[in-house]
Formats: structure tokens, sequence, C-alpha cells
């Protein structure tokens, strides 16, 4: 990486050397690699740009945490036009840029960022589009400090990062605003049908992507909605449900079938759908929830994570939720208890905030530095007056004949590190403590259903983890013609992930269906 050295020339003008662009001292030039003197279009573009040592890092407003504990919408604003141009200018151009190499579906940053910087607003979504089925998704909720942003090179000079994923939210809101999203046409209709298993990320940019190309796409669910977790996991204030629900009606739109309410194992089997369809592409995600070990944990007020997040989100989509209004999955009024350190553990505790809870805890067995969850996440909470108990571990559950009344905790030590290199928590003999709770949400992760069981296929194979294996260059599962990818394939992952797996469904489905193409005709 190169390094980056500031200069200031002899007109008071701050430039720099760095990988592609070099300024020197010389009054008024600026230099790219191999000393070769930029001019015209190249210099103005490099005077447009790099203004990361005049311009300071600044993310969309973000409202007070007084304010949005009163409600499930985002937090953050949008950017204003001027402020999107300005964040975008602070992009250095790189030689290398490790941002597009970090992000997992490789956008075209640097070329987005410059177009805004620019004002080319509905270039910059194209190019942006080109690459992501969901960007105003990605642009909101990756975590971007680990992914795009964490290899921003001007971050390693100290100036922080530019604002990425922000600027990516801007313009594909902006193109939706102003009717830049084109609807979903095929060129031209193929007669071969898909099957997708499941409307989460995976499954709605494998839909994209396939009917884009003339493919007949049917995607079943098992929820009454699609959209997966981005629906009933991810709440409101880190999401807004209409984001997700306009990609669904411009795939509806465009051709693609959505069979809801529909559980594949129970309204039909894999066969049944091979059968039907020239191809399969499983996306149903991770959602057997670990279990707590500890004593009373099956008292009543203990719940799964899920169930409390899908019975909020439910609530705010209109829906009518039994045990929400019965209180059972509802935190108004109680000291609440969250056990985990991911962003589901976040994403619980700021739920049972809005929800009007009298206290909340989260209980993580190591130190906030390892904790799985997003920082910002984490900062957003502690904001909000989530108290966090580091180090500390649930021994039992306290109740009476009412269901639970608290925790009893373990403070934790980090010990040696264990085979995968993280320090194992070890328990602080003697040093239990009590926190009141009357609802305790156990946020411990998520494994793999048995889909071979569920499915009615016990020839799919799948690795000891219970994931479904999938070839890593063909994403062909053990059966022929049936692919798989996201959460089901990749263990709980992220948003992202999701999204690039079910982009590359699209061309190694293409592919098998090319193939298999002229036997098809000669069997018609
Ligand atoms: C609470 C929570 C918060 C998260 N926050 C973030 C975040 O901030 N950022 C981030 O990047 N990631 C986050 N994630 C992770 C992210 O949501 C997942 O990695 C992603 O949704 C996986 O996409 P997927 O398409 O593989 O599966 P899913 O989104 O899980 O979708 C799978 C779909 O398959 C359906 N299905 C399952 N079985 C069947 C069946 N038998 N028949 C029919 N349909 C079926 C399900 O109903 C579901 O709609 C979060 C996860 C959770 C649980
Ligand atoms: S998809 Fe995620 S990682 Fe990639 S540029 Fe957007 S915010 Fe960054």
């Amino acid at each position: 990486m190169g390094r980056i050295t500031q200069f200031r020339d002899p007109v008071d003008k701050v430039v720099l050397k760095q990988d592609r662009f070099v300024a020197t001292p010389e009054k008024g030039r600026i230099y790219g690699p191999f000393n070769h003197r930029l001019t015209g279009g190249a210099r103005a573009m490099a005077e447009r740009m790099l203004k990361f040592v005049t311009v300071a890092r600044s993310t969309p407003e973000k409202r007070a945490a007084d304010a949005r504990t009163g409600d499930f919408h985002e937090i953050y604003a949008d950017f204003i036009d001027a402020k999107a141009k300005e964040q975008a200018s602070r992009c250095s151009q790189c030689g290398i840029p490790f941002c597009q190499s970090h992000c997992p579906l490789h956008n075209n940053i640097p070329d987005w960022l410059r177009m805004t910087a620019e004002g080319r607003l509905q270039e910059a979504y194209d190019l942006a589009q080109a690459t992501s089925a969901l960007p105003e998704v990605c642009g909101r909720i990756c975590p971007q400090d680990r992914l795009c942003e964490g290899g921003c090179v001007i971050e390693q000079s100290g100036h922080g990062t530019v604002t990425i994923g922000s600027v990516e939210r801007y313009i594909t809101d902006k193109a939706w605003e102003m009717g830049w999203v084109k609807p979903l046409q095929p060129l031209q209709e193929k007669p071969q049908s898909v099957a997708i298993i499941g409307a989460g990320p995976a499954g709605i940019a494998a839909a994209d992507g396939l009917r884009a190309r003339g493919y007949q796409v049917t995607v079943y669910d098992r929820h009454d909605r699609a959209g997966g977790l981005l629906i009933y996991g991810i709440p409101g204030f880190k999401l807004e449900k209409d984001v997700v629900e306009r990609r669904v009606q411009r795939l509806a739109d465009g051709g693609v079938e959505f069979k809801l309410n529909f559980e594949v194992g129970r309204d039909a089997s894999l066969d049944e759908l091979r059968a039907k369809h020239d191809a399969v592409f499983i996306a149903t995600g991770v959602y057997k929830a670990r279990e707590l070990t500890a004593p009373g944990a099956g008292s009543k007020g203990v719940v799964k994570a899920l169930d409390y997040l899908i019975a909020s989100n439910r609530t705010g989509l209109g829906d009518s939720v039994p045990e929400f209004e019965s209180g059972e999955l509802n935190a108004d009024g109680k000291d609440v208890v969250v056990v985990g350190g991911g962003d589901t553990a976040m994403d619980c505790v700021r739920t049972a905030v809005r929800q009007g809870a009298r206290s909340v805890t989260c209980l993580y067995r190591r130190d906030k530095a390892n904790m799985p969850g997003s920082m910002r996440e984490v900062s957003n909470a502690e904001e909000e007056g989530v108290t966090f108990e580091w180090l500390a571990a649930p021994r039992s559950l306290l109740g009476d004949a009412d269901g639970v009344t608290g925790v009893r905790a373990l403070r934790m030590r980090l010990g040696s590190p264990d085979a995968s290199g993280r320090q194992a928590p070890e328990e602080v003999p003697g040093s239990d403590f009590d926190v009141p709770a009357q609802l305790v949400i156990k946020a411990l992760g998520f494994d793999p259903e048995d889909i071979p069981g569920a499915f009615g296929a016990s020839e799919l194979k799948v690795s000891r983890w219970g994931t479904i294996r999938a070839d890593f260059r063909t994403m062909m599962t053990s059966l022929d013609g049936v692919f798989a990818g996201g959460d089901i394939v990749r263990g709980a992952s992220l948003v992202v992930w999701a999204v690039r797996d079910g982009r590359d469904a699209v061309d190694a489905i293409t592919a098998w269906l090319e193939a298999k193409a002229p036997a098809l005709a000669a069997a018609e």
C-alpha cells in the first residue's frame, strides 16, 4: 500500500503523494504514476477528488437517543445532496482500491464515488446496481467498518474513512426517488423455469438476475411476506420495511412468481419441485436457535431471540400478534436480560428499549473487543441506555411460580487461545451476581435446521454443522440441478454475502441450464 505524504505548495494548496496521484511542491503541478504530469481531464479529476485532507469525515445525521427510542424508524437521516457530493469527494482514487476488494460484492466503489462527487448521480447508481441487487440495503446494514470502509486507504493515514455505505444508500434512495430504478424486463423470455426456496436476500438476488435473463422464476417461502430476515429479523430502526417491500414488488411486477405461506417439506417435497422446474436454488437461511443450558432455562419468560423479533416486526407491520398483546413477547415495563453478543443480541436490546422496558442488560461472556456484533450497533445501544455486562455468563435462571425473576450470572476472564485462535472464556470462581429480569432473551446464534430430513431428500449432503454442501465454483449440491447459497451454505453470515451468493448462483444456474438446453430441446 502506498504511503501518503502531504505537501503544501507555494500557493498554499494542500497536495499529496499517494499510489496514483503525486503532487509536488512545485507550483500547481500534479503528477500521476511514473512521474507522469497530469493535465486536462485527469488533472481536473484529481482536483475534484482527494479532498480528504481538507474535508473531515462526516456521516448522515443521527437522531438523538431520546428522540429515536420512541419509535422504530431508522436512526440515520438521509445525506443531503451537497453533503453526499462533498463526502464522496474525499475518496483518494487510489491505485489499488482496497475498499473494493474488501467488499464481498467487489462493488466498483471508487468510480461511483467519483461520479457522485461530480454530480453524475444516475451514472453512479447504474454502476452501483450493476454488482448488487440490494445496494440500498447493504448501504444501510453492512458492517462497513469490517468490510469496505475497513479497507479504505485514507483511514490508514489517520483521516477517517470515506463514508462508503452512506453514499451507496444515498445514490440508491435517490434513484428510487427519481425513477431511475428500471423495471425488471427480460430482453428475451426463456422456457426453462427455476424454483427458489427462500425469499431472503440470497433468494431475492438470484430471482432478480435469473428473471433479467429471461428464466421463469418461482420463489417459495414459508412466511407470508418475502424478504427473509430483512423483513422479520432485522428491526425497522436499522432497515425500514418499505425499503425491502419495494424491491420485492419490482420483482413481482417483472414476472417473478411468489408462492408465500408455502413450506417446502410440508407443502411439497424437494423431488416435486425438481420435477416441476428445470433447476432449484435452496436459500433457506439458518433458523435453529442455539439453546441456553443453564438451570431454569425452560422457565416462562425465557424466549428465543427470533420469536421476539418476529413478534415485534409483525406488530410494526400492522399484524395482530397474540403473544405480543399478551405480554409474552413484549418488553414493556419489564427488566430484560439479553444473552449473547452478536447482531441479533444488539437488535433485541434496542427493540426492548423501544418497547418501554424498565431496564435492559446484555450479558456477553467475552469482552467488548471480542464481540461479534458490529461496533456501530454496540455504541448505538450504549447511547440508548443499554447496560452491558462484559465478561459475564448466565449460571442459572431464578424464578417463581409466575416465571423468571432474574439471572444469576458469573464473571468470566479470557484464558489461553483455543484452536480457532480466540481466547476462551473461563469462569471466575465465587463471582456470582444477580440481575433482575422478567424477560430473558436467548440470542446465542443459529444453526441450520435438518434440511435433508425436512425436504425428504436424504441424498442432499450436508456438512458436519448441518449446512448444505455446495461446490464452491458451480454452487451445485450433491443433487443434479439443485444449487444452494446464503446462510444455509455459509452458516449465519451477512446480508452482503447472501446477495453475493444469489448473484453467483445466477451465473452458475445459467451455465448449467445452457449446457443442458440442447438435450432438453432434443427430448421435447
Ligand atoms: C436479528 C438479526 C439481525 C441481523 N443483522 C444483520 C445486519 O445488521 N447486517 C447484516 O449484514 N446481516 C445481518 N444479519 C444476518 C443476515 O440477516 C443474514 O445473513 C441473511 O439474511 C441471510 O440471507 P439468506 O437469504 O441466506 O437467508 P434468510 O434471510 O434467512 O432467508 C431465508 C428464507 O427462507 C425461508 N425458508 C426457510 N425454510 C423454508 C422452507 N422449508 N420452505 C420455504 N421457505 C423457507 C425463510 O422463511 C426465509 O424467508 C442479521 C441476522 C439476524 C437474525
Ligand atoms: S455492499 Fe457493503 S461492503 Fe460493499 S460497498 Fe456496500 S456497504 Fe460496503
